[in-house]
């Protein structure tokens, strides 16, 4: 078989997934262990065709493979890998460009460049600020927490109670201390007690929590950080996809006075993972922290941005293509819609909930995640939620708030209709009962 065969195999088994993957189980439902026990032990002395491949992702693999394409898929946050980032990775692999320096492909850095200045203007963020993709948000804060490092003494970093752990990880990595801030009945970061931030170099805020997507006062944080001399970074790995809608933006209102901001467009913005937005105000000092070009690596040429300066990675995936295809096959119209009726779907979710007896909703919902409960112990709601997801027909999370366990759907995929809303609703009243 040629490439040209086992292509249009490969994208006909691509196609056929997206249109059945409503019927299959969206929960994985293998025990740990059992995929790799059907995998052989060794691999192949002499090449196998690549349909042998296929064959085994339909076979082996497909029943342990939680599908995150399921439009019943309401765990952790949502995602959708959209069609034009699906073929857009396959062009992305077929050049397989490794983007060390900008001589390395110049139009991997110029694309990655423009993209990033146009989804600046989508979400309303200066277009004067320096912005590039790194893998996931964990990369994106653990380099703006390097360059608040360079940028300023002190040795601490301060987020709120329900900051991502990705936060605590980054410090640890650099060296730096954690301080937890105590968030309100709202779940926002309290500002009461932010005096005095000696020894800070770096406050976090979150817009946009995976707890409870709640949202830290950004324009009152970044005034406290001013007077401080203390790193704003802000975390909207999620949320800030919904920025392309002007009616959420009061949600980062002050965001021009931050230092960085992370948003990941692999999250709630129809990028096939991975693809994570970071920009700063502040281009030299995540220089300063990052650069160390080794003398095999000197070029000439002077004018030329290496992205590869501004970030831990030497070798950077060519990510600029498949966030500009969605980009431009969804344009701005299409982005806008889709976010709006995730958070129409998930406030329509909210209502049902809010009026059934026995059922509660416990945090806000600003955006597109419904944290709730069903009367009873905390036992109970995590029983039920053991047998909603082995239903298969529904997959959701949870997460403790104020001390107890609760539970979350997360609206983000974009083949998500009302219909799988209410199914979802139906199967939880199901199962309690
Ligand atoms: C998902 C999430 C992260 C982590 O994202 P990765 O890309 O998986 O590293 C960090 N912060 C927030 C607020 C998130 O929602």
């Amino acid at each position: 078989m040629s490439f040209r065969d086992d292509g249009a195999e490969a994208l006909e088994w691509a196609a056929s997934y997206l249109e059945r993957v409503r019927e299959l189980p969206v929960l994985a439902q293998v025990e740990p262990g059992e995929i790799r026990r059907a995998l052989p032990e060794s691999p192949p002395e002499a090449g196998e065709p690549f349909s042998a491949v296929l064959r085994d992702l339909d076979e082996v693999l497909l029943p342990g493979i939680t599908h995150w394409q399921h439009p019943g898929f309401f765990a952790y946050f949502a995602t959708t890998g959209s069609e034009p980032g699906i073929l857009a990775e396959l062009l992305a692999a077929t050049l397989n460009v490794t983007q060390i320096l900008w001589r390395a492909s110049p139009a991997a850095t110029e694309l990655e460049l423009v993209t990033m200045d146009w989804l600046a203007q989508l979400l309303g963020l200066p277009r004067e600020w320096h912005g590039h993709i790194e893998d996931t948000a964990s990369t994106s804060t653990l380099a703006a927490l390097a360059a608040a490092r360079q940028a300023f003494p002190g040795r601490v970093v301060l987020c709120s109670e329900h900051a991502h752990s990705s936060v605590e990880k980054a410090a640890r990595l650099l060296g730096l201390a954690v301080q937890k801030i105590p968030a309100d009945y709202e779940f926002r970061m309290r500002t009461e007690d932010l005096h005095d931030l000696e020894g800070a170099c770096a406050l976090v805020a979150t817009v946009g929590t995976t707890s409870s997507t709640s949202v830290d006062p950004v324009a009152e944080l970044a005034e406290i950080c001013e007077r401080e001399h203390v790193w704003l970074h802000v975390d909207a790995a999620y949320a800030g996809s919904a920025m392309v809608c002007p009616e959420f933006r009061w949600a980062w209102e002050g965001i021009e006075r931050a230092d960085s901001v992370v948003v990941n467009p692999h999250k709630w913005l129809f990028t096939p993972v991975d693809c994570s937005a970071l920009w700063t105000r502040r281009p030299d000092d995540l220089h300063a922290a990052m650069t160390l070009v080794p003398e095999y690596l000197r070029t000439g040429d002077e004018d030329a941005l290496n992205l590869s300066e501004y970030g831990p990675a030497l070798g950077r995936r060519f990510r600029a293509l498949k966030l500009w295809a969605v980009l431009r096959c969804y344009g701005r119209e299409g982005l806008q819609e889709r976010i709006r009726e995730a958070v129409r779907l998930a406030e329509l979710f909210e209502g049902w909930v809010r009026e059934a007896p026995a059922w509660e909703v416990v945090a806000p919902r600003p955006f597109s995640v419904v944290c709730f409960r069903r009367e009873g112990s905390d036992e109970e709601n995590a029983d039920l939620l053991e047998r909603v997801n082995a239903s298969g027909e529904a997959f959701l999370s949870h997460t403790a708030l104020d001390g107890r366990y609760v539970l979350r759907l997360a609206i983000g995929n974009a083949r998500t209709t009302e219909e799988d809303v209410r199914r979802a609703w139906d199967v939880l009243r199901r199962e309690a009962r």
